[in-house]
């Protein structure tokens, strides 16, 4: 294995003012402004690289559009011109609901130069999630195509009395609405990025909802230094390079890390409008020669379960990096990865309030599987726990709560509409994630599960995290889930849910070899009692399986918000 490369202290720490002198020399920034589409678009076209490609669109019936920078610079321009001709102006907020076609780009780009603010939702949300989060964010502006407006906003349309222009995709819009495609086509491709500060916000992401009802977290235009940065040096996105961001901007890593930070360091993205489909993927990474690839664990997963053999006709040589972020990444992805592309999946870790990537196994580093990795240069991470006398700082080896030093330029400048919420999570000069994780002697993070998570049986604490990873490594197992469920004797009992792989079957005497496999790995006090065979485990449309639905469930409780659950048989 070629994991040991480079050792790095975490000693070798660069002090946050260097780090952030060092990303802004990274941007434009002229004379005090800055605006994260004048960064990621116009600024490369005025220094002569116009004739780059910007993006790769391949839909999903397999047409194949090269975009380039100078493409995006006209298209977010004429958007910007029709928003501005419909009477918007900058801090008005205008919603994205589309697939993963080349208009949500320039959706995203048009807007931010018009210096509104941009909200991009996931195309497969319901008609409900919609309009909460229209709600929240007060939408000015909705940008969708025809189909999706007649199924799902057409009928409370006039519940938003913000809600003052709907443009629809394409030639024709239904009555109320504007035809995109003529007024682009009337439009000026020149227009004057509006000067917005540091400070103007410019993005809203909404939370995935894994815990509970999503939130919708705040970012401004200074976020772009960030983008730049971790771009660069977790991603290692260099102009010209060939990345493939697989999440959908529908969540906070398909723009910050699928549309931003790939633009602002001059890379060709690859964008594909389909689903995952593992022929379609492995041919994508060959035929385009991707370098740089960052996707999810429940991707690499389903990668996994098909077997390397399917990956083995594949030429993989063009791969320089790859990354994973979203949820925990089992050691045995890892291992699995560095065996079929030569390259191991390097986690990183980082939340929508975060806007960045903060803990990661950055290009060079030695990858510990299983690991998030160190804190990004600039990044001051601590494990804290909450006493009587405020918060204190645990040492190397003791789970606590993940919590980070603010001041980075990407953090979340508020949840919308919930001032306390937001308070609350500054303690003591402190963020707090709400996640737990424990720091080793070296500095490297592990990841132990999120707070709600924990599971607290005879006196152990136990993350989830640690025992799904177990069962993944027996062969029969593809997924797995796993609870705490309340117990008389033991205050709480470990409770698994898994996905089998093609070829085993869901019956007694594999439970208790699961049950074995994982009493060996784990001891008798953290393997599960109990393990459940399952089609699908209940995940969010970012991928991340729902442990509280699971539980809630199996006690019989109310299911809470499920706003962003995906796919659901169980
Ligand atoms: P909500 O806050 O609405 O419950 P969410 O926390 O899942 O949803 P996101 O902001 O999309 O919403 O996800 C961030 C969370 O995802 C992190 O707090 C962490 O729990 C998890 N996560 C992200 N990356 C990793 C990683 N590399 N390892 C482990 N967990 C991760
Ligand atoms: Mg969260």
């Amino acid at each position: 294995m070629t994991m040991d490369k480079e050792h790095h202290h975490s000693e070798d720490r660069t002090s946050p003012a260097d780090a952030w002198a060092d990303a802004r020399a990274m941007i434009d920034a002229p004379d005090g402004s800055i605006n994260i589409a004048y960064e990621a678009i116009d600024r490369h076209v005025e220094q002569g690289h116009g004739e780059d490609i910007a993006m790769l669109w391949l839909g999903k019936t397999g047409s194949r559009l090269p975009f380039t920078y100078a493409d995006l610079a006209d298209a977010s321009g004429r958007l910007a011109n029709v928003l501005a001709a419909h009477g918007l102006t900058k801090g008005d907020s205008v919603f994205a609901l589309m697939g993963r076609v080349p208009e949500l780009y320039v959706t995203a780009l048009g807007t931010l130069k018009a210096g509104m603010i941009f909200t991009p939702l996931f195309s497969a949300f319901g008609p409900e999630p919609i309009q909460t989060r229209m709600e929240i964010g007060s939408a000015n502006v909705l940008v969708t195509t025809a189909e999706l407006y007649k199924r799902k906003i057409a009928g409370w349309r006039d519940q938003i009395p913000s809600l003052r222009l709907v443009l629809i995709l394409g030639d024709d819009a239904p009555e109320g609405c504007v035809a995109l495609g003529p007024a682009m086509a009337a439009a000026s491709p020149s227009f004057q990025t509006v000067r917005t500060g540091p400070e103007d916000p410019a993005l809203i992401h909404f939370t995935s909802g894994t815990t509970g009802k999503p939130k919708g977290a705040v970012h401004v235009h200074n976020a772009v230094v960030y983008h730049a940065f971790s771009g660069r040096y977790a991603l290692d996105l260099t102009p010209g390079t060939i990345y493939w961001c697989t999440a959908d901007p529908g969540w906070v890593t398909g723009t910050s890390y699928g549309i931003i930070a790939p633009l602002v360091n001059r890379v060709t993205m690859i964008v594909d409008e389909a689903e995952f489909d593992l022929d379609r993927w492995y041919s994508t990474v060959q035929n385009e020669k991707v370098e740089v690839w960052y996707s999810a664990p429940t991707a690499i997963r389903m990668m996994m379960r098909s077997g390397a053999d399917a990956a083995a006709p594949y030429d993989f040589s063009s791969i320089r990096f790859l990354a994973s972020v979203g949820e925990p990444l089992n050691p045995e992805a890892v291992i699995w990865s560095e065996k079929v592309f030569g390259q191991p999946f390097h986690d990183n870790w980082w939340q929508t309030e975060t806007g960045g990537i903060m803990i990661a196994n950055r290009p060079g580093m030695t990858v510990r599987p299983g690991s998030m990795g160190q804190p990004m240069p600039g990044i001051e991470a601590g494990i804290v726990e909450r006493g009587e006398q405020g918060l204190a700082e645990l040492g190397s080896g003791q789970v606590g709560e993940l919590a980070l030093r603010p001041g980075w330029p990407s953090m979340m400048r508020a949840y919308l509409h919930e001032q306390a919420r937001y308070d609350k999570c500054f303690v003591d000069g402190w963020y707090l994630s709400g996640d737990l994780a424990l720091r080793d002697a070296d500095g490297y993070f592990w990841f132990v599960g999120r707070a709600d998570d924990l599971i607290k049986t005879s006196g152990h604490l136990i993350g989830p995290f640690e025992v799904e990873s177990a069962l993944i490594e027996h062969p029969a197992v593809a997924e797995a889930g796993v609870i705490g469920i309340p117990d008389e004797t033991a205050g709480e009992i470990v409770k698994a849910y898994v996905t089998l792989n093609p070829g085993y079957d869901p019956d007694a005497q594999l439970e208790r070899e699961l049950r074995g496999h994982a009493r060996k790995k784990l001891g008798p006090a953290v393997a599960p009692r109990e393990v459940i065979f399952r089609k699908t485990l209940p995940k969010t449309r970012s991928g991340k399986i729902m442990r509280r639905l699971l539980k809630a469930r199996e006690l019989g409780l109310p299911e809470g918000d499920i706003s962003t659950l995906e796919s659901d048989e169980s």
